[in-house]
């Protein structure tokens, strides 16, 4: 008798582990989530370099400039009261071939000030912001501080977008070198790498980040990489209309919360 309940608890345990083995397949990637998206095959030759809180110019002006010269693409994570700022530029990117994410209208923290309501209008404010400037309604998230907001905007037809090297030039820029050597200590194929055009809402000072880029794009590429985008990257497209707008739409200043 002991014995049976043993086969039957064995059994039991197995059959658990093999369901939950098989309910994983297709939503959870070794990283985590399919639509969290941090780094890409480490065998291929391609890298995405991601600005983050612009655009801020001069600075976000002088890194396309670069761009342009050693033809690398990038994407930007732009905050929406930033565009408001400097549309001319975001249309400048979109027309250059760069990609264009959401990164909220006004840089909260989602998880401390979050709130769904706070959440929702944010990230489609920015939305509207970005399809005003480039036609294109934008299908990539990252959220400030790097965290927050993940359910809702998955439900709004958003791939997130994290990273995995950092130019860790958040609160401020190192000095040039040092930012050339964290990059280029951690980047490997399939590398995403987070670096900061702007800081916030505010016009900052990012000439050490712009001094930076053109030794890291010279480096990389001699070493066979290409910059490209992170949709390029990643291999993703613009969601379908089904899968976006999953939840009710709010426009600007027409709150329809239910
Ligand atoms: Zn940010």
């Amino acid at each position: 008798m002991k014995k049976i309940f043993f086969i039957v608890i064995f059994f039991s345990i197995s059959f658990l582990l093999f369901a939950q083995s098989r309910t994983n397949v297709g939503i959870e990637k070794a990283e985590g989530p399919a639509y969290i998206f941090r780094q890409a095959d480490p065998h291929s030759k391609e890298i995405a370099l991601t600005f983050d809180d612009g655009p801020n110019d001069p600075y976000t002006t002088e890194i396309l400039d670069i761009l342009k010269k050693y033809n690398a693409k990038a994407t930007f994570f732009v905050v929406g009261k930033n565009v408001l700022k400097y549309p001319q530029t975001v249309k400048r990117m979109y027309l250059e071939g760069h990609a264009i994410g959401n990164h909220t209208y006004g840089h909260p923290d989602l998880i401390v000030k979050g709130g769904l309501f706070k959440m929702r209008k944010e990230m489609i404010e920015t939305e509207e912001i970005i399809q005003d400037v480039t036609g294109q309604k934008p299908f990539l998230f990252r959220p400030p501080y790097g965290s927050g907001g993940n359910i809702e905007a998955k439900n709004r037809g958003y791939y997130i977008i994290e990273w995995s090297v950092s130019a860790k030039n958040g609160a401020k820029d190192p000095d040039p070198d040092t930012i050339i050597k964290n990059v280029l200590l951690n980047t490997r194929g399939g590398s995403v790498i987070l670096c900061h055009d702007g800081l916030r809402l505010k016009n900052f000072d990012r000439s050490n980040m712009v001094k930076a880029l053109p030794a890291i794009i010279l480096y990389l590429q001699s070493e066979g990489y290409k910059f490209v985008t992170v949709p390029e990257l990643f291999n993703l497209n613009p969601p379908t209309p089904e899968k976006n707008f999953k939840v009710n739409g709010l426009r600007r200043g027409k709150p329809r919360l239910k």
